[in-house]
């Protein structure tokens, strides 16, 4: 096994448990690694610090699989750490009944590079860096043991693969469906699940709890949602009891999705229900000029800044679509605001919030904060892995 040498000083991060080694940290290689290859990680002085997966594309050079010495990296660690991460799950009882589930939320469940979710018996695997993508087989197997499900379908085309030189991959490791299209319940409300085409791993479980909460807050109130993809806030908004519900995505192809999912549940008054195929930067514009008022306005929009570099630009837009929602908002209404950016923390994402309400001549009060739910945990020791951040605010 090769040996990843550290610059002095840059084993403090290891030590605190933080799984990423920047290429600055890295002194010397010894020894052959191919991408993906286990790398033994040791201090200037030769202390062994970890074991990790080697990324020479990357600018996170190398990630940590274990931080014990004595662990070897092999089929059966893989298994250790799927089961764990399940059980983890099974032992939360708001996630213990859900069809769709997280199951492994990569570097926050001790599995860098690897997420995989659960929709009914078919688990969708994500395999992100040249680590996760050795180790597929050991993954996927293990992931069939833990769950007893039926299938697994991979989805690893995303962009940042190209970081790590990996091409993409997707199709079927286990089993196959007919029908690619799959069907959850969330909060009671049927949702189709195109784990084929669709975002992501083809649904946004983030933002489980925060739909169910926004069900609690719609009765009678006019809602729009913007950015809204197969529906998943409208829905619940429906369900909620909700007067009328507007919905906005530039998508085609997610608002068809979102139509047939508001079909698949008869139990929801479908003529409450309005779209609208559009840009939500434009549309909201547009709704100022004619004189629109919503009682609750969602915005979930996608990740504007992938990395702190990108902040600025970032924010510049987040400012842009809450300060043109709060102008819409009636006297007394809710906006319920969110960012799903890695580059914006907390913090930021409340000054721009903040400076939004200021130039759109508004105030409001924060009445509740906002994130991802309990399958997408945080590790304390890795704060990145707080990507989705939101507000509820009161406007007067
Ligand atoms: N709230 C959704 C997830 C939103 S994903 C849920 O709970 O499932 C972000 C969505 O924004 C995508 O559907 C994408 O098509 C849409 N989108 C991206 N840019 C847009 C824009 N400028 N105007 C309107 N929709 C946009």
């Amino acid at each position: 096994m090769a040996t990843l040498t550290l610059h002095p000083g840059k084993e403090k991060s290891v030590l605190r448990r933080r799984p990423w080694l920047f290429s600055g940290a890295v002194a010397q290689l010894d020894g052959r690694a191919r991408p993906g290859d286990t790398v033994d990680v040791v201090s200037h002085e030769g202390r062994m610090l970890a074991r990790a997966a080697w990324s020479p594309d990357s600018q996170i050079r190398a990630r940590v699989w274990s931080f014990d010495a004595a662990e070897t990296i092999d089929h059966a660690f893989f298994k250790r750490r799927v089961t764990a991460s399940v059980a983890r799950r099974a032992a939360l009882p708001e996630l213990s009944g859900q069809h769709g589930l997280r199951l492994i939320h990569a570097e926050s469940d001790g599995l860098p590079g690897v997420i995989a979710d659960r929709y009914g018996d078919t688990v969708v695997v994500q395999l992100t860096t040249a680590g996760a993508d050795k180790w597929r087989g050991a993954i996927a197997d293990s992931l069939l043991k833990a769950t007893g499900c039926a299938r697994i379908y991979e989805r690893s085309d995303v962009e940042v693969r190209k970081l790590e030189g990996l091409e993409a991959v997707t199709g079927w490791i286990h089993g196959t469906a007919s029908d690619d299209e799959l069907a959850i319940t969330e909060n009671c409300v049927h949702m189709a699940v195109d784990i084929v085409g669709g975002h992501k791993t083809g649904f946004y479980l983030d933002q489980r709890d925060n739909r169910r909460r926004l069900a609690e807050l719609a009765r009678d109130r006019r809602v729009l949602n913007c950015f809204c993809y197969t529906a998943g806030f409208s829905l619940q908004a429906l369900a909620g009891g909700a007067r009328e519900v507007v919905s906005i995505d530039s998508s085609g192809p997610a608002l068809a999705t979102a139509q047939r999912n508001l079909a698949l549940n008869p139990q929801l008054d479908a003529s409450r229900a309005l779209w609208r195929e559009a840009d939500v930067f434009a549309e909201l514009r547009n709704m100022r000029g004619a004189g629109e008022s919503f009682d609750l306005i969602i915005l979930d929009p996608p990740k504007f800044a992938n990395t702190a570099a990108h902040a600025e630009r970032a924010a510049r837009a987040y400012k842009d679509i809450n300060l043109h929602a709060m102008q819409l908002l009636a006297p007394g209404g809710l906006l319920m605001t969110y960012s799903c950016s890695g580059g914006v923390s907390a913090e930021l994402f409340q000054k721009i919030v903040a400076g939004a309400a200021l130039d759109a001549g508004r105030t409001a009060r924060i009445v509740q904060r906002l994130q991802g739910a309990a399958d997408h945990p945080v590790d304390l020791a890795f704060p990145e892995g707080e990507y989705l951040k939101g507000l509820l605010l009161q406007g007067d």
